[in-house]
């Protein structure tokens, strides 16, 4: 059954309406549009006049664009030749706090105001004019003829009293064909009537009874629930802690205070277990915000965020840039997470905005994580953030037991990966009954193609990266840009026919192996790869978790915060993988994605097992995440970043420079890095220009220049000195990158 609409609304008092800028009909004003013009534009206020913050429609050359009036119109043009408004839209106008949000983080990311409210406005058919469907309730008028089906229309009607359905609703629920509804609306027996489509969501009940929280869980709630206005709660916690538990209180909180809450996730193929938990807490589901949710969804949750008829939403970064009504608490949930920082378009990070934007609205923030990032540990230590601790796992549930098996004394013939010590405990995993987890974060099913006549590796025409072979699409596939080829028989080099092997393991031949040594057991491959929705991965999963399969092979996907009660052990195949390559993080990468990883085993009652295949055990990473000594981890890992003062004590950012040609790139490059004076007035540095590591992407070579700059200066100030005024000759990009994640 489907929920049934309800007609409240939250927050109507706490709203902050706009008050202040009303502009009279052909009075000058400002516009803001959509459009990749860095510059606001003079128009004439529309007859009835208009406020400032208005969402409107101009004419720009000969299209309608979006806008916001951001203010008076400057004047400096002919007003006989300045156009008017063409009409405001049906939306509440853009509140002043949403104004200085999007101000404060275009000028923290250097990103243009007009791609600040791109994402602010993320929304089709905005300014549509509400849709319209039918909706049936209780009329007045009598049946000319008792029948059985109309009888049970009636009975639904009245046990719902007033509630309007839709016809399938109404249908469904009686148990009746929709022909007999339609029979009993030409007697006016039951009413149809229009009703705009954009309904407000269900109202969700904080009074309903919590689970009872562990002592530890309630001091938890008390920390994040303590004060009103902004803090930030490191929520710091084992998997399996209760975390979720812990924050949908927080939520409740919010909830009774009569604001609204928003939830983030890093995977959508997270939301429907998080979904349903708050249905059990709440009574309905939140309002969901990501790319798996239809447009005209997307609409609704859009307008009803900003007419307070959603009170707690869920869903991926860009939910940050919703027009909330009254926003008083925002969790991000796996907050280490590396989707948080989007790294094309606008490269923000979702969690540092989050409590920019947080700040600005005197709302709380809670960071939830097993592994944190060692930017939100530090801001804890330093006493920035408060922090809070769960270390046990709910119930009988314990942290799985930890070992590193050495590669180097293991008997394993070439192109197997899974070794004896492994097998032998899957073995037993088989035998129980129980599920285990083989995990290597490669897609695919071989990372290099390689031909053993002439050596030549396939790799993509657009980018310097070597293609992949994806047996299950049966083809190559290019990670950097996603273009795909078929596999070849003959080498595209020597053109020898039938010598092309693949080197190294994907999941996909992991499966092959798994399978090879354990025909009996249900062997089954996540991989993104696989499913071409969202929804499908879903079901798979929930397949998979209530004992489907097993042995499950993995890529990080399984990583992130399912569950799988049945499983009692991982295998890491490669945990030296992400230690080598020169990212500043990655050793803290690797240490998160093991103890995450790990974190999968024994959820439930039986005890887990995290066995990590080595050829290094003695690594100093490698023995943190066995130990377990996680606070030694970020001490020793803080203290090398503070040596080299790189974040999070002291500032970098990344300038991407590219271009068709390799010379004008390289020229622009040097050209910046002979100029940097700008940079040296505060004590910035600049390092480069070298090629970035993937060199070539998409047909472009990419360059790059790295600035680091001592933590309190004035950093984005000095790059737009630097950068800003710059003219870009011909097919040449640059792209800044402040506190960047990767590079690739
Ligand atoms: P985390 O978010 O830290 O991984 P969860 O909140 O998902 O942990 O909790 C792990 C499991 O334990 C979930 O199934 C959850 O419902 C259950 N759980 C946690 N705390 C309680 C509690 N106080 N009472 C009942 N069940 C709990
Ligand atoms: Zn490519």
């Amino acid at each position: 059954m489907s929920a049934l609409p309800y007609f409240g609304r939250v927050g109507q008092s706490n709203g902050g309406q706009m008050t202040a800028g009303f502009f009279h009909e052909g009075e000058l004003v400002g516009v803001l549009t959509t459009q990749p013009i860095d510059r606001v534009l003079d128009y004439k206020a529309p007859e009835g006049g208009c406020f400032a913050g208005a969402f409107v429609e101009v004419p720009l050359g000969p299209r309608k664009v979006l806008g916001v009036v951001w203010g008076p119109g400057k004047g400096d043009w002919d007003y006989a030749k300045t156009r008017s408004v063409i009409r405001v839209l049906d939306v509440p106008p853009m509140r002043e706090e949403m104004v200085s949000f999007l101000q404060k983080a275009g000028a923290y990311t250097l990103t243009p105001l007009s791609a600040m409210l791109r994402l602010a406005t993320r929304s089709p058919g905005l300014g549509d004019p509400p849709s319209m469907r039918k909706i049936y309730r209780m009329g007045s008028g009598e049946v000319d003829r008792v029948t059985p089906a109309r009888t049970k229309v009636l009975a639904v009607l009245e046990e719902f009293g007033g509630l309007a359905f839709t016809l399938k609703e109404l249908a469904e629920m009686a148990g009746v064909g929709t022909s007999v509804v339609k029979g009993m609306v030409a007697q006016g027996a039951v009413l149809e009537e229009e009703s705009p489509r954009d309904l407000p969501f269900a109202r969700l009940d904080p009074e309903l009874p919590s689970k009872e929280l562990t002592p530890d869980q309630a001091a938890a709630v008390a920390v994040l629930n303590k004060g009103e206005g902004y803090s930030t709660t490191l929520l710091k916690g084992v998997t399996g802690s209760g975390k979720t538990e812990v924050y949908l209180e927080a939520v409740a909180d919010c909830l009774r205070r009569g604001r609204q809450a928003l939830v983030l996730l890093p995977e959508i193929a997270l939301t429907s277990e998080f979904l349903t938990r708050v249905q059990a807490r709440f009574g309905a589901k939140p309002a969901e915000w990501h790319s798996g949710v239809t447009m005209t969804e997307r609409r609704r949750v859009w307008k009803m965020v900003g007419e307070g008829g959603a009170e707690l939403v869920v869903g991926a970064r860009s939910a940050l840039f919703l027009p909330y009504r009254d926003l008083g608490l925002i969790v991000v949930d796996e907050e280490h997470d590396t989707s948080y920082k989007q790294e094309d378009g606008v490269m923000y990070n979702a969690r540092d905005m989050t409590v920019l934007r947080a700040s600005m609205c005197g709302a709380k923030v809670v960071l939830a994580s097993a592994t944190p990032s060692l930017e939100s540990w530090a801001n804890a230590e330093a006493g920035k953030y408060r922090r809070v601790e769960l270390t046990a796992r709910f119930g009988a549930a314990v942290m799985p037991q930890m070992r590193a098996i050495d590669m180097r004394v293991e008997d394993l013939p070439g192109g197997k990966w899974v070794s004896p010590t492994l097998q032998a405990e899957i073995q037993k995993r088989v035998e129980r009954g129980e599920q285990s987890l083989i995990f290597l974060n490669r897609r695919g099913y071989a990372p290099v193609t390689l031909c053993r006549a002439c050596g030549h590796q396939i790799g993509c025409d657009d980018c310097d990266a070597r293609m992949v072979e994806h047996r299950f699409l049966k083809r190559l596939m290019c990670h950097q840009c996603g273009e795909t080829k078929p596999m070849p028989t003959v080498c595209p080099h020597c053109e020898a026919e039938d010598r092309l092997s693949p080197i190294g393991p994907g999941v996909e031949r992991m499966g092959e192996e798994v399978t090879a040594l354990f025909p009996d057991a249900r062997v089954s491959v996540l991989s993104s790869d696989h499913y071409s929705t969202a929804r499908q991965l879903k079901a798979h999963i929930e397949t998979i978790a209530s004992g489907e399969a097993d042995i499950i092979i993995g890529t990080q996907l399984v990583a992130k915060g399912h569950n799988f009660p049945l499983l009692t052990l991982v295998g890491v195949i490669d945990a030296d993988l992400g230690l080598q390559g020169s990212d500043l993080r990655a050793a803290e990468r690797t240490f998160q994605l093991m103890r995450q990883v790990a974190g999968r085993a024994g959820r439930a009652e039986k005890p887990g097992l995290a066995l990590l295949q080595s050829f290094q055990p003695e690594h100093p990473v490698i023995t943190a995440i066995l130990s377990g000594d996680e606070e030694g981890f970020w001490r020793a890992e803080a203290a090398e970043r503070e040596q080299a003062g790189v974040p999070p004590y002291g500032r970098m950012a990344g300038i991407v420079l590219s271009g068709p040609e390799v010379g004008p790139v390289f020229d622009l490059g040097n050209h910046l890095a002979r100029n940097d004076g700008a940079l040296r007035q505060v004590g910035a540095v600049v390092y480069g220009p070298a090629p970035a590591p993937i060199a070539r992407i998409r047909g472009r070579h990419r360059v790059r220049l790295l600035v680091k700059a001592p933590k309190g200066v004035a950093l984005q100030a000095a790059l737009s000195r630097w950068v800003g005024g710059l003219k870009l000759k011909g097919d040449l990009r640059l792209q800044v990158d402040i506190d960047p994640q990767s590079f690739f």
